[in-house]
């Protein structure tokens, strides 16, 4: 509807203004001769050029160039003998040709093969007015001077058919059409056949029509133009339109045959509508010249219209100065804008791949599977990730606007931060191992790396903390650590950690002067227990006679288990042997008491021997040794008793 409105805008706005009015003078009877003016005028192209055109068809014998240089019309269909008139005087301008090749023939009764142009030699041939280029044909064939018999054309074809003529001229384009519908046998000579091709029809007007409307001019060889384009493309369209506002004496299939005829002589598969070239009009003047209707080297000077006439040059030279300073200035403004808009582009794509990195980036510590905090250069929280709330239990509100110390659960060394705190604020990164308490209370161990991130100025503007929660790791490795160190069965020491803690405490006697006790303690025979009970009975009982001994013994004294049924206990600071005494016994009274294991009432006894630091050794070897022999002792004295290692 928009389009519609505005392709009609023009026109309705012209038609509210005066149109001129022009005529254009047709040749001949309305026919698809002239569809291209039917069509510029129904379509309103003339309309819409600003033109009220009369299109005027001729009568038998008008001449048409004398009414347009009469001014009786302004513009007329003329053809290549345009080119007389101006030899003539007469000042014709060719504004277009419609016509590439010219449909006037030579029409002869008969149809043989014997037949040719030579046959017309001293025959009657009707010819009509503007019929030179059949002259200068039937001259080129010699068939001119010698003779023929010129009639009048009476333009009425049972003149030939009736025999009294014996050719006539003809137009290609729909005479044919009659002679075939009749079945009247003919012969056509073209021109062409002999090298003579004409322009057809051909628009013109008068030098005086364009020296005073230019414009006019113009905009009515444009819109013919629009109005040939339109017909050739809609035949159909046109031949209804002819008949129904122009003119019925040609029938259809007359129409018909010469709109298909006209596509040949127009040529409209090469040549835009309209086309003219000065070489053509150059050889149409040397054909006149050769029936001397015109001279050698006619000028064709005036007589072709120029659609774009050239310009005083000092103007258009004065012009070109002027573009070429604005295409100076507009290049240098587009080479400009061209550049920014390359860097624009360039930043834009730095932005976009800045925006998509972030989004990047910004995902991934959303989705770390570590805990992120970022805070601030005063340490104050600005953001922490989910990972970070499901693993201490506090949400981001909570977190947010706090420093990170809201965390810490004082198990670790005061130390560690310290050094933690020195190494940042030297814009370092910081690594190491913090036990946190989580929002609910647990204590947890976590991995820790702190990274300060500077501005360009190298100031620090905010501190980095990626966290990974290592309390699995932590207890697996203290397990690791337990049972390397540990009995399984009874949780005791075993022998590496147990003479571990005997060395330490030979240093601290050595250093303090000290005494330190160290026993074997053996229990007396364990494996008939084993045997009579089962294994497992024995471990429990192994167990609870464990518990047992822990229970004789104080806090800084160790038992420890380094064998089956073999046990060490470790007094780092005794009074001497009698007080060792006096815990041995304590330990093999605990140990003769009833078992009760697995509702089972189990006694059992035991030997122990004992060694003194200083007196029965000053190392761990010799000490154990000592014990062991002392024990060795005890169970070679009926067992159930308590040895001191004596040297003899
Ligand atoms: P003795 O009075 O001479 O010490 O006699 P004994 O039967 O205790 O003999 P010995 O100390 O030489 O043997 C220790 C026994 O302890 C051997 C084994 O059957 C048993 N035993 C060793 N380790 C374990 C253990 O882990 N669990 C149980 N249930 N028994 C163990
Ligand atoms: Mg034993």
């Amino acid at each position: 509807m928009a389009t519609l409105l505005l392709q009609c805008l023009p026109v309705a706005l012209i038609s509210a203004r005066a149109l001129e009015p022009v005529t254009l003078q047709l040749k001949w009877q309305h026919a698809f001769q002239f569809a291209g003016y039917y069509a510029a005028q129904e379509l309103g192209y003339y309309r819409q050029a600003g033109l009220d055109v009369s299109l005027r068809e001729a009568v038998p014998g008008l001449d048409v160039t004398a009414e347009i240089l009469s001014g009786k019309a302004d513009f007329g269909v003329g053809s290549s003998n345009l080119l007389l008139d101006r030899k003539a005087g007469k000042p014709v301008v060719a504004l277009a040709v419609i016509f590439q090749h010219s449909p006037l023939v030579l029409i002869a009764a008969g149809h043989s093969h014997r037949q040719n142009i030579h046959h017309l030699m001293g025959k009657r041939i009707m010819m009509g007015p503007q019929s030179d280029e059949l002259r200068a044909y039937l001259k080129r064939e010699g068939v001119l001077p010698a003779g023929i018999k010129q009639q009048t054309h009476s333009f009425h074809s049972y003149d030939l058919i009736e025999g009294n003529t014996d050719a006539q001229s003809a137009y290609l384009s729909n005479e044919p059409y009659y002679y075939d519908q009749l079945g009247f046998a003919y012969q056509v000579y073209t021109p062409r056949s002999a090298g003579i091709d004409f322009y057809g029809d051909t628009l013109f007007t008068s030098e005086r029509e364009i020296q005073r409307h230019p414009e006019r001019v113009k905009a009515f060889r444009a819109a013919s133009l629009r109005g040939w384009e339109y017909a050739m493309a809609h035949p159909q369209e046109i031949i209804d339109l002819i008949l129904a506002k122009y003119s019925q004496k040609t029938p259809r299939e007359v129409l018909n045959y010469e709109a298909a005829a006209m596509v040949d002589l127009m040529r409209t598969d090469l040549l835009p509508i309209g086309y003219m070239h000065p070489g053509r009009w150059r050889h149409i003047a040397e054909v006149y010249a050769e029936i001397a209707l015109l001279p050698e080297n006619f000028s064709l000077d005036g007589f072709l219209y120029d659609a774009n006439p050239s310009v005083n040059y000092a103007f258009l030279y004065g012009i070109l100065a002027a573009v070429l300073a604005v295409v100076t200035v507009v290049g240098a403004a587009a080479v400009y804008i061209y550049r920014v808009n390359k860097k624009l582009k360039h930043s834009l794509s730095i932005v976009t791949q800045t925006e998509q990195r972030l989004k990047i980036f910004s995902t991934a510590i959303q989705q770390s599977p570590t805990s992120v905090i970022i805070s601030g250069p005063d340490n104050i929280i600005q953001y922490v990730n989910p990972k970070f709330s499901s693993e201490t239990g506090y949400t981001a509100a909570e977190a947010i606007g706090r420093t990170p110390s809201f965390l810490q659960s004082g198990i670790t060394e005061r130390a560690t931060y310290g050094d933690m705190w020195r190494c940042l604020k030297r814009g370092e990164l910081w690594s190491g191992e913090l036990v946190n308490r989580r929002k609910n209370g647990e204590i947890y161990w976590e991995e820790t790396h702190i990274a300060p991130v500077k501005n360009a100025a190298g100031e620090i503007t905010n501190f980095v903390a990626v966290k990974l929660d290592i309390s699995e790791r932590k207890q697996a490795h203290d397990r690791l650590a337990h049972l390397a160190h540990y009995d399984f069965l009874t949780n005791l020491p075993n022998r590496s950690l147990f003479f571990e803690r005997v060395i330490q405490a030979l240093a601290l006697a050595k250093r303090n002067k000290g005494k330190l006790a160290l026993m074997f303690i053996d229990l007396d025979k364990f494996k008939p227990i084993n045997d009579a009970h089962g294994h497992a009975v024995g471990d429990l009982l192994l167990q609870e006679a464990a518990r047992r001994m822990s229970a004789c013994l104080r806090d800084s004294d160790t038992v420890g288990r380094i064998g089956g049924d073999e046990f060490v206990v470790l007094l780092p600071d005794v009074a001497g042997a009698e007080a060792a005494l006096l815990v041995a016994e304590k330990i093999r009274i605990a140990l003769n008491q009833v078992f009760v294991v697995d509702n089972k009432i189990l006694s059992i006894s035991t030997s122990i021997g004992i060694a003194i630091y200083p007196e029965h050794g000053h190392d761990d070897i010799s000490l154990a040794k000592h014990a062991d022999f002392a024990m060795y002792h005890a169970k070679t004295s009926g067992r159930d008793n308590v040895q001191v290692f004596q040297a003899s």
